[in-house]
């Protein structure tokens, strides 16, 4: 049992903001997927967690940061944002 830190899960994207897309694949429906997943299996363990969105609804930048400053923004608080993209890799949101 965790007493210590907090996760935030976050489902990239969502919504009408597919992400990535290769045919009829959407980088939002696989972000989705392993989010939910970690998020049951945090719960599971007793971890403190809130997930961004369990669903495919498109959120706003600020419901989203919204979300993942819920549990507070302490170092004690750790953000998974799930992207599967073809590049980049900077956090998309700000801070
Ligand atoms: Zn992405």
């Amino acid at each position: 049992m965790n007493d210590k830190y907090r996760i935030v899960v976050d489902a990239g994207h969502g919504g009408a903001d597919s992400g990535a897309v290769s045919g009829n694949l959407l980088e939002k429906d696989f972000n989705l997927q392993a989010a939910n997943y970690m998020y049951n299996r945090f719960k599971e363990l007793g971890v403190p967690v809130t997930i961004t969105r369990d669903t495919d609804k498109t959120l706003s930048r600020s419901e989203r940061l919204n979300t993942m400053k819920s549990l507070g923004t302490d170092p004690n608080v750790i953000i998974l944002s799930n992207h599967i993209n073809a590049g980049g890799g900077v956090f998309p949101y700000g801070w």
